[in-house]
């Protein structure tokens, strides 16, 4: 018999002080609790504990080399990870902590190396999700919490994908409801001199520009694997068990599409374009549709991926979303699920 963790519902909006008791006590024993933010659910663990810290990545199945993020309750907090505290790191966190917007900063002494899988800076930021907040003020210290599913598979953005993709490995999940933006957090670097995005995500390019215009980011369909300087980003990531295939426009995922039913696969097409879902109309395949704008299909791609999974379907034919600001983070999640290693 598959054993699951046991998962505790509650409000999102006023959470249950006795399933935040029941998770800091988890928390406290050394455990680890998958908590829901606005980006993704992440598997949390006392981010200044060394062992604890650990366990994340034995459950995952993570590469100890693969930097976690902190999840701090205030910017005094996330302050104390660093070992200084800049008058830009500030700017930012006033601007859009709570958020999601990650800070790459110094490491401060009292962050494990495992952690930062043996960096000197330390990724930070505050999330805006009640739940994640009391959670974080009942352990009183940061939370390491990477996105809670197993290595190279896809960020869950509900609780039920938590247990799907990690079973018995977390020891509590509290179930907040579906993600507000369903993709991870923009990871800045104010290590890099002018900041550089290491990772786009959740927190719009634009909105950053805004703030600090000097900010460098490029376009990753144009520079896939230029001099990342992030560890853990040029990899294979977010990927279903079905083999992923990303088609150009309308023609190539009827293309895709005729190419796999031919080799025998159950093949399976996410569309977002009109003209794409009339490509592929008359033929025998599954299609999911995700809405045209970028936001809303951000919010709902993993959801569609852990769908082509519970289906068992061999193959999914992705139309490739437009090459502009708004869809990078998108985009960017889209060339890794169909990376092949
Ligand atoms: P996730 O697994 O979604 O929590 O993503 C964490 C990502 O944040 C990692 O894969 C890194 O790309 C990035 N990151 C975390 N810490 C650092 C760091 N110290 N330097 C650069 N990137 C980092
Ligand atoms: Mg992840």
């Amino acid at each position: 018999m598959k054993v699951v963790p046991r998962v505790v519902a509650l409000d999102r909006r006023n959470p249950d002080e006795a399933a935040i008791a029941q998770a800091r006590n988890v928390l406290l024993r050394g455990g680890l609790v998958a908590f829901p933010t606005e980006t993704v659910y992440g598997l949390g663990a006392r981010g200044l504990h060394e062992g604890d810290v650990r366990k994340i990545f034995q459950a995952k199945g993570r590469p100890a080399t693969h930097p976690l993020i902190l999840h701090a309750a205030s910017e005094a907090m996330a302050s104390r990870v660093a070992s200084h505290w800049t008058e830009l790191a500030s700017r930012l966190a006033q601007s859009f902590w709570p958020g999601p917007l990650t800070l790459v900063v110094p490491r401060g002494a009292d962050v494990p190396l495992a952690v930062t899988g043996g960096l000197d800076t330390v990724a930070v930021r505050v999330p805006n999700h009640p739940v994640a907040l009391a959670l974080i003020h009942a352990a009183d210290e940061p939370l390491a919490a990477p996105s809670a599913n197993a290595h190279m598979h896809v960020s869950p953005t509900v609780a039920e994908h938590v247990v799907r993709s990690l079973g018995d490995a977390v020891d509590l999940v509290l179930d907040g409801g579906p993600c507000e933006f369903g993709i991870e957090s923009t990871v800045l670097s104010l290590a890099d001199h002018p900041p550089r995005v290491l990772r786009p995500g959740a927190l719009a390019l634009e909105s950053l520009a805004a703030v600090i215009p000097e900010v460098v980011f490029e376009s990753l369909t144009v520079a896939p694997n230029a001099a990342r300087a992030s560890p853990g980003l040029a990899h294979k990531h977010y990927s279903p068990r079905a083999r992923v295939t990303l088609a150009d426009g309308p023609r190539g995922v009827a293309h895709d599409a005729r190419r796999g039913c031919a080799a025998s696969r159950s093949v399976c097409a996410i569309v977002w374009s009109d003209e794409a879902r009339e490509s592929i109309a008359a033929m025998d395949t599954k299609l999911i549709v995700l809405p045209a704008d970028a936001e809303a299909y951000a919010r709902a791609l993993f959801g569609a991926l852990y769908e082509v999974d519970a289906s068992g379907y061999d193959e999914v034919i992705v139309e490739r979303v437009p090459d502009r600001p708004a869809w990078w983070a998108v985009a960017d999640r889209l060339r890794r699920a169909a990376a092949s290693a």
